[in-house]
């Protein structure tokens, strides 16, 4: 192990989302507050190789690094808080970590072993664990295990942990997060299930040096020395964690509750001084007294589950509070819009997003509410096939094409204006197959995302496989939609734009996944912008 970077596992116990992303993200911006460069990384125990191949119900949001790994949303998370990118070594599931061993069995790297689950998996694991702090970049490496202690799932994991904690017992520490449920007929928190959560990482070698307790009431100190007492940690290291109304107060309750501290004493490590996180708490401020507000319609098929959604959301979390505006979201199932109830859903709204998506279900209802954003002078963003729906109806509803599609789902249709990439042609393994990560696009100056980046080259996620037609462009353009950011290399159109509205923007590419707490995003600025002026 590199002799400078430490270690830090978080656990989770009792139930499932307890926030321990959100924890790790919060405790990873302490530490970085304090000068230390950290990162996060997330080990998933489901069999699928990435999340890329799960339907959005199963798993919400499948986030994309700028190396174009396909990964759990927690990652969001992480770059949300941090604002440093993260990478394919962030993100290992238990698929990715049997293939690789299974690779390296019929390369025959095991000399005629038996392979078992000790030490072969176990030494993969542990390898993925010290990737990054290998790396030389970071000097506190944390790794969210995912799934709740107990699991059959994880068991490989807590595993490797146990033998990195003997190996290496001066770099390493465990957070355990748990529940202190409230029972409201007895009046009481109670510590049971923390206890036992404990007691079954004790039962797998593991003592949790800190525990991190998530609930609705104030923990007293008799609760935190019945929980000190019963689980081994010190009083100082049973931790707060109440209920926020927003995750972006996390960071600060955990200073409050000196996680940092507790965990620097814990690692031996210097403290460096307090954080200030004075632009976070700026931010905050402004996030808890917007000046106004406005409502955009979220145009999606996956709304049921609003996971599926995180990055967008969290895009317009921070694009309002820097507008010192308060974005609330109207949820439109794409499934349910018709010409009936158009008019009804979204002629009220200051601004209208059509979200990304994959199939023909919803498409009906997306492609007419972008008729309607157009013919109205609603502002407009259109994300991925947010943007494809924009083409279609354009090509539709304008050009006069009215067998217009995207491959996607029409085949045959006698104008293709969006279709398959050259280089998907052939392809036909869906696993992390698509044209994904960051690619560059040349802005056409003067245009509304010109004005919002204010650079001429940027460089954005992408996750798709079809594009728009270029053969078409002409006709486009001479009908209205113009093409505003394009590949510079490969002339791929990535951008457009209807010059003839107030704002109307469909992009290719996902901003979404780049817009932090410290860097608002862009173009969800200058939608949010655009969507208040119209409300004005
Ligand atoms: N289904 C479209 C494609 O593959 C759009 C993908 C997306 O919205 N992420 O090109």
């Amino acid at each position: 192990m590199s002799n400078s970077t430490k270690y830090i596992f978080v656990t989770g116990g009792v139930t499932s989302s307890l926030g321990k992303g959100i924890i790790s993200a919060s405790l990873a911006k302490l530490l970085q507050a304090r000068g230390y460069t950290v990162t996060i990384q997330k080990l998933d125990p489901y069999i699928n190789i990435d999340p890329g191949t799960l339907n959005p119900y199963e798993h919400g949001e499948c986030y994309v690094t700028n190396d174009g790994a396909e990964t759990d949303l927690d990652l969001g998370h992480y770059e949300r808080f941090l604002n440093v990118p993260t990478s394919q070594s962030n993100n290992v599931t238990t698929g990715r970590i049997y293939q690789s061993v299974m690779d390296k069995e019929r390369r025959g790297e095991f000399l005629g072993k038996t392979v078992q689950v000790i030490p072969h998996i176990t030494n993969e694991i542990k390898d993925r664990i010290q990737i990054l702090g290998k790396s030389g970049d970071y000097e506190i490496v944390i790794t969210e295990i995912g799934g709740t202690v107990g699991d059959i799932e994880s068991l490989p994991y807590i595993e490797s942990v146990r033998q990195m904690m003997w190996e290496y017992p001066d770099d390493c520490i465990v957070v355990h997060l748990t529940l202190v449920p409230f029972l409201r007929a007895a009046g009481e928190l109670k510590t049971k299930p923390t206890q036992h959560s404990v007691k079954s990482l004790l039962e797998l070698g593991v003592q949790p040096d800190i525990l991190v307790c998530r609930t609705e009431h104030p923990l007293d100190n008799t609760i935190r020395k019945k929980i000190a007492r019963f689980c081994n940690v010190n009083p100082t290291a049973v931790i707060e964690s109440i209920d926020a109304s927003s995750i972006y107060e996390v960071p600060i309750i955990m200073q409050q509750e000196e996680l940092d501290k507790v965990v620097l004493q814990k690692l031996d490590l210097p403290s460096k001084g307090n954080p200030e996180l004075k632009e976070w708490k700026e931010f905050l401020d402004k996030l808890a007294h917007p000046k106004s507000k406005i409502t955009i319609g979220l145009v999606g098929k996956y709304i049921e589950l609003k996971d599926s959604y995180k990055s967008i959301i969290e895009s317009f979390v921070h694009a309002g509070a820097y507008n010192e505006c308060e974005v609330d979201l109207k949820w439109i199932h794409s499934d349910k819009l018709n010409g009936d109830n158009i008019d009804n859903e979204l002629s009220a709204l200051d601004g209208v997003l059509v979200a990304p998506g994959f199939g023909s279900r919803g498409i009906k209802g997306k492609i007419l509410a972008i008729q309607y954003v157009r013919e109205n002078k609603i502002p407009f963003l259109g994300i991925c096939l947010g943007m494809q729906c924009a083409v279609i109806e354009f090509a539709r509803n304008v050009i006069g094409w009215k067998d217009a599609h995207t491959t996607e789902i029409s085949d045959n249709c006698e104008y293709p204006v969006i279709t398959i990439m050259e280089d998907q042609k052939d392809i036909t393994n869906k696993g992390g197959t698509m044209r994904l990560g960051a690619y560059k696009c040349k802005l056409l100056d003067g245009s509304n995302i010109a004005q919002a980046y204010e650079e001429e080259i940027i460089k954005e996620r992408h996750r798709h496989r079809y594009e728009f037609n270029g053969e078409y462009l002409e006709e486009f353009e001479k009908h209205g939609m113009i093409s505003t950011g394009k590949n510079p290399e490969t002339g791929l159109v990535e951008v457009v734009e209807i010059p003839d509205h107030p704002w109307f923007v469909g992009a290719q590419f996902h901003p979404e996944y780049k817009s932090t707490v410290e860097r608002p995003h862009p173009l969800f600025l200058a939608f949010v912008k655009a969507a208040l002026k119209n409300k004005q």
